[in-house]
């Protein structure tokens, strides 16, 4: 008998007809002789209507109310999926993360699962029940509800699947799998069959959204393979596995993009010893996240400025808290920033090995007239900061440039 988890996200249980579709799914799954545990998402749109809600009583919402608040929608679905299953003769059991335990630190909106009790998961199995866990959240060691972070629901599955060693663990979305771009910005992308754990990682922590992040952290360190296929079709789906030799040939494997960013800049840093922990500490100390960071060269007069970028939900936070550290930093040329911002991405294991990926990113963005105003490289990717209102040509032109569409070129073929 396998022990499979299976984890819906938002469009899958959007509304009460496809919760009982997904109950018919899971149902017929365990008929075949394996046990279920089953971790749903909110309905979709729902935690960001959820969201909107809490801006409308505080500019800077509370994050420990705000983990209360956002918890409430995945406890719908997996109520009502629970209700699905009995109405359908069969039986379930609906757990919160709290009730598992699914252990978390206490940072609000962004916890991080520390460890998972499966001794109710367990015995509920050994009933012969379906468990149903509600994605995206936890409780800390004072009792107090956390949330993981906006697509969490993966993490939950994932975390779950290696704490209960499972047979199986499948991501079941609204597209056939992971792509080399986004489909419902580019109608060229090809459906990836095997991807590696370290491109995933790239692809997730820089925008694609398919999987969260995390996810694939717990999945390559439990060595869990996830499969991510669609809830409205038997498609085989994209596998997320160990990195294998075919999996080399691809130089650039997707193109992705990110606009959950702001770029912040601080003009007339003095350049000297110490300022970057004088800017950062108190930032990382607000536990907000910094990702790229550029230091220009001092021109001359002992000043510099520093650029980067948080989270475009951390922006207004992030501001407020440098204007009021300005005259410990001896910042003198303002601050300033933009929350419309994009960073593109190309991605590839294939990269370790290639020269040139780089420089044919630059050439294509500026062909079509597009500014890039910050870089980052990585073994396998390369990022640029552009305007936001260039995203979606910035990906096409790069999935058409890299062939993306095209089945695997032999090197000798390969465009650079
Ligand atoms: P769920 O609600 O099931 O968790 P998400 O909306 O979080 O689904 O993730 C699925 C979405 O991810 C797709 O609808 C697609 O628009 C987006 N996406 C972004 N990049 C990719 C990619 N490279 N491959 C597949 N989907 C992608
Ligand atoms: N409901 C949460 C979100 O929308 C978690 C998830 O869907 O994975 O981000
Ligand atoms: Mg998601």
């Amino acid at each position: 008998m396998a022990l499979i988890v299976q984890k819906f996200g938002g469009t899958s249980v959007g509304d009460p007809e496809k919760i009982k579709q997904v109950a018919q799914r899971v149902l017929k799954k365990k008929k075949e002789g394996n046990q279920m545990v089953v971790v749903l998402s909110a309905m979709s749109g729902e935690t960001n209507r959820l969201t909107e809600f809490a801006m409308q009583m505080q500019e800077i919402p509370d994050l420990r109310e705000m983990d209360v608040l956002l918890s409430s929608g995945e406890q719908v679905t997996v109520s009502l999926f629970a209700m699905a299953v009995k109405a359908y003769g069969d039986d379930c059991i609906s757990y919160l993360g709290d009730q598992v335990k699914i252990l978390t630190d206490s940072s609000h909106t962004k916890a991080r699962i520390e460890f998972i009790d499966t001794e109710k998961i367990t015995s509920a199995l050994g009933e012969g029940k379906i468990v149903v866990v509600a994605g995206f959240q936890g409780v800390d060691s004072d009792g107090n509800i956390t949330t993981l972070g906006r697509g969490g629901s993966d993490t939950t599955a994932v975390a779950l699947a290696a704490a209960l060693q499972a047979d199986a663990c499948e991501i079941f979305t609204d597209v056939e799998g992971v792509y080399t771009t986004d489909p419902n910005i580019c109608n060229k992308a090809k459906k990836i069959d095997r991807i590696s754990y370290d491109e995933m990682l790239e692809l997730a922590s820089l925008g694609a959204k398919v999987l969260d992040i995390r996810s694939v952290t717990f999945a390559k360190q439990y060595k869990v393979p996830i499969h991510v296929r669609s809830t409205f079709t038997e498609t085989e789906g994209t596998w997320v596995v160990e990195e294998d030799e075919e999996m080399e040939g691809r130089i650039v494997s997707g193109v992705t993009y990110n606009k959950n960013e702001a770029r912040i800049t601080i003009s007339g840093v003095p350049d000297q010893p110490g300022i970057a922990a004088k800017i950062f500490t108190p930032i990382s100390d607000a536990d907000i996240i910094v990702d790229m960071i550029i230091q220009n060269q001092d021109t001359g007069n002992g000043l510099t400025d520093m650029t980067f970028t948080v989270l475009r939900s951390d922006y207004q936070r992030t501001m407020q808290l440098l204007n009021s550290i300005t005259e410990k930093t001896g910042a003198n040329g303002g601050i300033h920033g933009s929350d419309s911002i994009t960073k593109i991405s190309i991605v590839g294991v294939g990269m370790r090995n290639h020269s040139g990926i780089a420089s044919t990113m630059f050439s294509v963005l500026s062909n079509e007239g597009i500014n890039i105003s910050m870089i980052s490289t990585s073994e396998i990717k390369v990022s640029c900061i552009i305007e936001e209102k260039y995203t979606e040509l910035a990906i096409r032109a790069l999935h058409d440039a890299f062939e993306l569409d095209k089945d695997t070129v032999p090197e000798e073929e390969s465009i650079i």
